[in-house]
């Protein structure tokens, strides 16, 4: 029996780019310890007053079908955290919840692409969105962006293939890169997309974890709330990975479709994870503060050790929790860095060629683990790096 070209193609025919995640994980079951800096998960878990009010909530009942476009206590959350902070008029109507941000990044696609529509995405990307481009049918097509530049797109990258393209996914602060996007950046992403007619994809989840400034949200820039949709998610921002629990904002004629596509899908959300996440923004950002604070130390603690050697490059790391780091000046591509780096170190970072193109010659690494091993792995990997940039 034959599957459908959109099930079987949902890869594009390459790898998933996870080997050597998958590599370092049989040396961890054989028994080998390793240090793992590759996955974007908090070495916390969900702060135990929100699984309190998560046991509340299903103890009271709420464990039946909840509400498919989320409840109405946690779209007004939600509604008013993004007015509160984009100042721009949100309320419920505006507000789908969704089962993680990953269904809400499906669902924004499906609810603006056509089969064979071109939908244009940023290179380095995080590692699914190619595939969800595909798996609602339409044509990924890559933006590349250039270390030089930070990884941010330049407004002659966005304009040479926005022509007849229908959307535009962007994130920021990035995942991989932990670059924070620019007002320049952010500005020339608006204008493409006005000037071009292009839906914006805006991929927020990281909005939390910025170390300088605040979260700038492209859907505040003029005209651009009518044709942005924000993909939102508690899973970074609350420690809430597993709970599975985010957020499309958007305007309301789309969201309404969004409801419609969602009763045939997910069927909406189970309403105590629901109520654990209004209790959790209800908290204000002080919860939010803490759960993003250990990313920011150990982004402090890497500048210090970075700036201590001159073999490798640092990406400016705004946000997010992880640094990438241009490994070219040891003459070894990414993956063979980090396969290298995993043989003979038992560190396991992620290569940048996992992420896209544009991140060749580079290594991701994830700050999810604790201050001191996490610094003593950094050191390590330097010296690393000076040995063979020195043998190279
Ligand atoms: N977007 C980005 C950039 C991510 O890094 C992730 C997870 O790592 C997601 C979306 C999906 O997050 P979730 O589905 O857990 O909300």
């Amino acid at each position: 029996m034959e599957l459908s070209h959109r099930i079987t193609g949902l890869t594009g025919g390459g790898g998933d780019g996870w080997g050597l995640f998958y590599k370092a994980r049989a040396m961890i079951e054989a028994g080998e310890p390793v240090v793992e800096l590759t996955i974007g998960e908090h070495d916390i878990r969900t702060d135990p007053v929100i699984l309190a009010a998560m046991d509340a909530s299903a103890r009271a009942g709420n464990t039946g079908y909840a509400e498919v476009p989320g409840n109405a206590r946690l779209r007004k959350t939600v509604a008013a955290r993004i007015q509160a902070r984009t100042g721009v008029p949100t309320g419920p109507r505006n507000i789908l919840i969704t089962p993680g941000g990953q269904a809400a990044l499906f669902a924004a696609h499906a609810a603006v692409c056509d089969a064979g529509d071109r939908a244009l995405y940023c290179d380095p990307y995080y590692a699914t969105y190619p595939g969800t481009i595909r798996g609602v049918g339409a044509v990924p097509v890559a933006i590349p962006t250039r270390p030089r530049d930070a990884f941010q797109p330049t407004r002659q990258a966005l304009g040479a293939r926005a022509e007849g393209a229908r959307s535009l996914l962007i994130n920021t602060p990035n995942n991989p890169t932990g670059v924070v996007y620019s007002r320049e950046t952010l500005d020339a992403i608006a204008d493409t997309c006005r000037d071009a007619d292009l839906w914006l994809i805006s991929d927020e989840v990281y909005d939390t974890q910025v170390w300088e400034g605040r979260h700038l949200s492209p859907r505040a820039l003029p005209g651009m709330a009518e044709r942005t949709l924000v993909i939102g998610s508690m899973s970074k921002s609350h420690a809430m990975t597993g709970s599975r629990i985010g957020w499309i904002a958007g305007p309301p004629e789309v969201i309404d479709h969004l409801i419609t596509l969602a009763t045939h899908t997910t069927y909406g959300v189970p309403g105590y994870i629901q109520d654990a996440a209004a209790f959790a923004l209800e908290q204000g950002e002080e919860l939010e503060r803490r759960v993003g604070e250990p990313f920011r130390r150990r982004r402090d603690l890497a500048r210090a050790i970075l700036a201590r050697q001159n073999t490798l490059g640092l990406v400016p790391a705004g946000g997010a929790m992880y640094l990438m780091l241009d490994v070219r000046p040891t003459g070894m591509t990414g993956e063979a860095f980090a396969d290298a780096l995993l043989e003979r170190e038992h560190i396991a970072v992620m290569p940048g060629e996992s992420f896209g193109r544009a991140a060749a010659g580079h290594v991701r690494v994830a700050m999810t683990i604790d201050d001191d091993t996490f610094a003593d792995a950094l050191s390590r990997l330097v010296r690393f790096a000076q040995d063979n940039a020195h043998a190279a």
